[in-house]
């Protein structure tokens, strides 16, 4: 596997307007040329750090020229055949729904999720020698627990099951066959509705619940047997947990234990991409956690992953920042 087909990059969101009001230091220097985050510590005097990923984005960056210059590659890959995964990670707050949606009103803030389905179906009203087949399913990992999101009863517990041809797959996860941009925005709008109606705290649920989109399409030549030449390229678009250390404030009982099993996923999900990453020890292990069995067949072989670390600029942030910045690192 080459490294190629593993990217990380860091994303910077602007200051808020209570960081701006409050006068927040800002302590994240975002080098593009180089690659580079600088992050200073706020020790006396200042000492600062710097590490170095496959490509950075300060806070004037725009979601277009992002979808354009690092999701774009991975969606053409899956429309050719090949499987994909693009992952949000980071502290709450920092940009990882903003990055994968958007805002659903303003065009140019649209995120990767409804850009990539205007770019899947662009490409099949322009393709006349190929047929294509999308379907969309949309689910939940929320506490180790997989729940489908465009299902008739969304609060059932799915299951992962394995079978010896076609690899792990969640059982009985519906999936729907769409046509246009708007059919799939449609079931992804259902999902979302789905995601907060169960939550009594739809801030805390979003923030602890790993949300997968996930886009299959099919495509065979107009013309040709369609039994031998059928080809399958599966996109998952997954929006994760808040990477925060859930244990430092306080947290005990049912809360500790939903906090590791977070953590788990979210560690889990390290050690898969720089197993990967690394490529040397063959060992990587999928096995560890319900997320990363689940897309198994979608990260390392010929499959695309770009991890996007989002981070806030502010001082107050800096130790998660620095973790942050510290997994996405190890993720290279
Ligand atoms: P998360 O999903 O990681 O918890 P959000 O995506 O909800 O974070 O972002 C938190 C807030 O910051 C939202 O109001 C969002 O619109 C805003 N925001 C995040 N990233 C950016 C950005 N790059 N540019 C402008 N606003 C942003
Ligand atoms: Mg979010």
């Amino acid at each position: 596997m080459s490294a190629e087909s593993v990217k990380v990059i860091v994303r910077c969101r602007p200051m808020n307007e209570k960081e701006t009001s409050e006068n927040y230091e800002g302590i994240v220097n975002v080098l593009p040329k180089r690659g580079a985050i600088e992050i200073q510590a706020p020790t006396k005097p200042p000492t600062s750090r710097e590490f170095t990923y496959d490509a950075v984005y300060d806070s004037n960056s725009n979601q277009k020229d992002l979808y354009d210059e690092s999701f774009k590659p991975l969606v053409d890959s899956v429309l050719q055949g090949y499987n994909g995964t693009i992952f949000a990670y980071g502290q709450t707050g920092t940009g990882k729904t903003f990055t994968m949606e958007g805002v659903a009103k303003d065009p140019d803030k649209q995120g990767v999720i409804p850009r990539s389905f205007e770019h899947i179906f662009n490409h099949i009203a322009q393709s006349h020698d190929r047929q294509y087949l999308v379907r969309a399913s949309y689910l939940e990992i929320y506490k180790e627990q997989i729940r489908d999101l465009v299902s008739k009863d969304p609060k059932k517990r799915l299951e992962l099951k394995e079978h010896s041809d076609t690899g792990v797959f969640v059982k009985d996860l519906s999936s729907f066959v769409c046509k246009s941009v708007v059919e799939i925005e449609h079931v992804m709008n259902v999902g979302n509705v789905n995601r907060s109606t169960g939550a009594t705290n739809m801030n805390e649920h979003s923030s602890r619940s790993h949300a997968i989109f996930m886009i299959t399409v099919e495509s065979c030549d107009v013309g040709q047997d369609e039994e031998n030449h059928i080809v399958v390229g599966k996109l998952n678009l997954v929006d994760l947990a808040g990477s925060e250390r859930q244990t430092k404030t306080g947290a005990s009982g049912e809360r500790l234990k939903e906090a590791s099993k977070i953590n788990l996923s979210l560690s889990a999900l390290g050690n898969v991409i720089s197993a990967l990453v690394d490529g040397k020890n063959g060992h990587v292990p999928y096995r560890d956690s319900k997320l990363t069995r689940l897309l198994q067949d979608s990260l390392g072989g010929n499959s695309r992953t770009v991890m996007v670390a989002n981070i806030g600029p502010a001082s107050y942030n800096y130790e998660e920042t620095l973790t942050t910045l510290r997994y996405a690192n190890r993720a290279k």
